[in-house]
C-alpha cells in the first residue's frame, strides 16, 4: 500500500470533473522534459482508456529521445499547429496543467489557456505554485509529476485502467526526473510504485535504453568537447560550469534534447556540489542549475536569472551575450553560500 499523499478533497474534486465532462485537454510546460511528456502521456492514456476525448498540447517541440513513446505522435505542438490547438483549448471542458506551477512556463499559450472557461486542475511538484487553477494538486516532496499521476489514478480507484502505455509513460517520467533513480529518489514508495509498474508490464531496462542509449555520434562528440574544452571549475565554491554557444552547438549538429543531462556530468567530480550549464538559444541564454544538499539553486535562478524550479534543479534565462551571462554568474557566485533553503 502506498500512503495517501494527495488530499481526499482534491481527489474528489478532480474525479468529479473527469466524471462529469468529456472534452479534456492536457498542457505542459515549454521545452518539455521527460517528466512533462511522461506525466502528460500517462494521464492521456488513462483518460483515453476510460473513453474521454483527450488531447495533449505542448507549447513547443519535445526532445527527439522521447519520440518513441506511445502517443507521442498525437501530441499537438502549439507553435506549429496554433489554430488547431486553439480550437481544442476553446472547446475543452477541463484542462489539466501538468509539471508547471507558474502561468508563464507555458509561454505563448498562457493567454489562450487563461481565457478558457474550462475548469483547470494543476498536478505538479514545483514549490510555491501560483493560484491559477480550480484544483491545485501540488506536492514538492514527490519526485515527479508522473508519480503524482499514478497516485491520483490509484486514489480514483481506477488502477485497472492503467494500461501498458500509461504505465510506461509514468515510468519514463519518474526515471527522467530522478536521473534514473540517482537523486530525489530515496523514498521507499518510489520503488513500491516502480514495482507496480513492472507488474503492469513495464520493461524498465528496455525503457532506460530507449531514453538514454538513443543519441547520435555528434552528441557524444559534443559532450566530449564540452568536457575537455568548456568545463570550468570554481574549487572554492565547489561549482562547475559548462557553456556552449550557438556556433559550438551548430558545429556538432546539436538537435533538440542533445544537451539534456550535460549539467549532471560534473557531479562525478569529487567535491562538486553545484553545476551550471549555459546554452545559447535564439534570442537568449538558457541556464540549467543543479545542486546537492541544501544549496537552493531555485533561488539563484529566480534572484538573478528570471527563473525558478526546485531546490536542487532549476532553470533560468539571460538576455544578452554568453560572456555577459558568465560575467554575471561569476559576480553572483560569492553569494551562493547564503542561498541555503531555510
Ligand atoms: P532544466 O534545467 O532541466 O531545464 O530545468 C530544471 C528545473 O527547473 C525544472 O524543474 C524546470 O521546470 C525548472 N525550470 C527550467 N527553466 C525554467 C525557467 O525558465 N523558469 C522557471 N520558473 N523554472 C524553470
Ligand atoms: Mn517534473
Amino acid at each position: 500500500m502506498i500512503s495517501k499523499i494527495i488530499s481526499e478533497e482534491k481527489i474528489q474534486q478532480t474525479k468529479k470533473l473527469i466524471d462529469r465532462h468529456e472534452k479534456i485537454v492536457i498542457v505542459t510546460h515549454t521545452s518539455p522534459d521527460g517528466d512533462a511528456i511522461g506525466s502528460s502521456l500517462g494521464l492521456f492514456h488513462f483518460l483515453d482508456e476510460i473513453d474521454k476525448q483527450v488531447s495533449l498540447i505542448v507549447p513547443n517541440e519535445f526532445p527527439e529521445f522521447l519520440e518513441w513513446m506511445t502517443g507521442a505522435g498525437d501530441v499537438v505542438v502549439y507553435n506549429k499547429y496554433t489554430e488547431f490547438a486553439q480550437q481544442l483549448i476553446d472547446s475543452a471542458e477541463v484542462i489539466f496543467c501538468l509539471d508547471f506551477n507558474s502561468k508563464k512556463r507555458i509561454g505563448e499559450m498562457e493567454s489562450v489557456i487563461m481565457k478558457s472557461s474550462a475548469k483547470k486542475v494543476m498536478v505538479d511538484h514545483h514549490p510555491y505554485p501560483e493560484d491559477f487553477c480550480d484544483v491545485t494538486i501540488s506536492y514538492p516532496q514527490i519526485c515527479s509529476t508522473g508519480e503524482l499521476i499514478f497516485r491520483m489514478i490509484c486514489r480514483f480507484g481506477q488502477f485497472e485502467s492503467i494500461n501498458l502505455s500509461c504505465a510506461e509513460a509514468i515510468y519514463v517520467a519518474m526515471m527522467t526526473d530522478t536521473g534514473a533513480f540517482t537523486y530525489n529518489s530515496d523514498s521507499p514508495e518510489v520503488y513500491t510504485i516502480v514495482s507496480e509498474l513492472i507488474k503492469l508490464g513495464v520493461k524498465k531496462d528496455t525503457l532506460y535504453q530507449k531514453v538514454y542509449h538513443n543519441y547520435s555520434v555528434d552528441r557524444m562528440k559534443l559532450m566530449g568537447y564540452s568536457l575537455s574544452e568548456k568545463l570550468k571549475i570554481y574549487p572554492e565554491q565547489h561549482t562547475a560550469i559548462i557553456s556552449l554557444t550557438k556556433a559550438e552547438l551548430n558545429k556538432y549538429n546539436a538537435k533538440r534534447g542533445d544537451t539534456e543531462g550535460f549539467v549532471n556530468i560534473p557531479f562525478s567530480i569529487s567535491g562538486i556540489n553545484c553545476s551550471v550549464f549555459f546554452r545559447e538559444d535564439n534570442e537568449k541564454i538558457k541556464i540549467s542549475f543543479r545542486s546537492k544538499g541544501s544549496l537552493a539553486v531555485n533561488r539563484v535562478a529566480s534572484e538573478y536569472f528570471g527563473g525558478g524550479g526546485h531546490t536542487n534543479a532549476a532553470g533560468g534565462e539571460f538576455y544578452g551575450t554568453m560572456d555577459e551571462a558568465l560575467a554575471l554568474f561569476e559576480k553572483v557566485i560569492p553569494h551562493y553560500l547564503s542561498l541555503v533553503e531555510a
